[in-house]
């Protein structure tokens, strides 16, 4: 470790302790600030574990909407994005006024968003998901056609599993759209022992050549099997950093270096100490619109 780090990591972790802080991190941050991380997980893990943290700060180590959710489900606690600059461009594909309209269109439908989207979104939702429940949440749905906000391709490869009418709004992730089947075709030659896993964000084609369709989070227990020695990892380049640490000895090969979300990687362990110095940026969602948005994030949690 540089000298650099470990001074840094030394103040964070004792500025941590003044404030009763936690420390959560996404899987695809960078691979120094999981390592300073109290919990690091997937959309799913990290709100389930926001929602029950007894710590009186909250620094997210992830984009906007993560924070949005820790803050509608904590909202007495305080919740720090160390940048405010982290967004989800796949987030932003749609707005609250946006999704009104639709549902005007098809007012039979139960509206379900991604756990990706802003917490105005959230709000106009009947039930939200992530990538790790979705087919469970939207199999429980008591209608039989479903609105489904933001990301087309998650959509899609829920469709595939269910028996529901579904429409699609047409967001995406830029970042996952840089895995192409090209990649999968090439890497499966160059390395025939290893199992394909991939995000359900990735495209229908890349899906379709996949052995295992995975949350990050599902990945990383996937990767600790005993039968898988290597795998080809269709998803932002982040996690590798962990399914390398945690199986040592194992390969990991990202689908597409490429692969890469400039967003997630603006937070670093400076960002992080700053956060915690100034105890800013604060993310507060606005009662009004947290209050709607905690009853589609609650009824997730009842299902997952
Ligand atoms: S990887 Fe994609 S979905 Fe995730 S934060 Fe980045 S842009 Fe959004």
């Amino acid at each position: 470790m540089e000298n650099r780090d470990a001074k840094l990591i030394e103040k964070i972790l004792s500025l941590k302790r003044e404030r009763n802080a936690v420390i959560l991190a996404h899987n695809y941050q960078l691979g120094e600030v999981q390592d300073i991380a109290d919990f690091v997980g997937d959309s799913l893990e990290l709100s389930q574990n926001a929602a029950r943290t007894d710590a009186d700060v909250i620094v997210f180590c992830g984009v906007h909407f993560m924070a949005e959710t820790a803050s509608i489900l904590c909202p007495d606690k305080i919740v720090l994005l160390p940048d405010i600059n982290a967004g989800c461009p796949m987030a932003n594909m749609i707005t609250a006024k946006e999704l009104k309209e639709r549902k005007r269109e098809l007012p039979r439908a139960t509206v379900v968003c991604y756990i990706n989207s802003t917490a105005e979104v959230k709000a106009e939702s009947d039930v939200s998901c992530t990538s790790a429940n979705a087919v469970k949440v939207i199999e429980n749905v008591d209608s039989e056609e479903v609105l489904f906000v933001p990301d087309q391709y998650l959509g899609h490869y829920v469709s595939t599993k269910i028996d529901k009418k579904m429409f699609f709004w047409p967001g995406y992730c830029p970042t996952h759209m840089k895995i192409v089947p090209k990649h999968i075709k090439e890497l499966r030659q160059e390395y025939p022992l290893a199992k394909v896993v991939v995000h359900p964000e990735c495209r229908a084609e890349v899906i379709a050549l996949a052995d295992q369709v995975l949350s990050t989070g599902g990945m990383c227990r996937y990767a600790r099997r005993e039968d898988v020695s290597q795998m080809i990892v269709g998803t932002e380049v982040g996690i590798i950093h962990r399914l390398r640490k945690e199986n040592p000895g194992k390969i990991f090969v990202p689908a597409s270096e490429h692969a890469v979300c400039p967003n997630m990687k603006l937070i670093n362990l400076e960002k992080v100490l700053w956060s915690l110095e100034e105890i800013s940026p604060e993310v507060k969602v606005p009662e009004e619109i947290s209050l709607r948005a905690k009853a589609a994030v609650d009824r997730m949690l009842e299902v997952a």
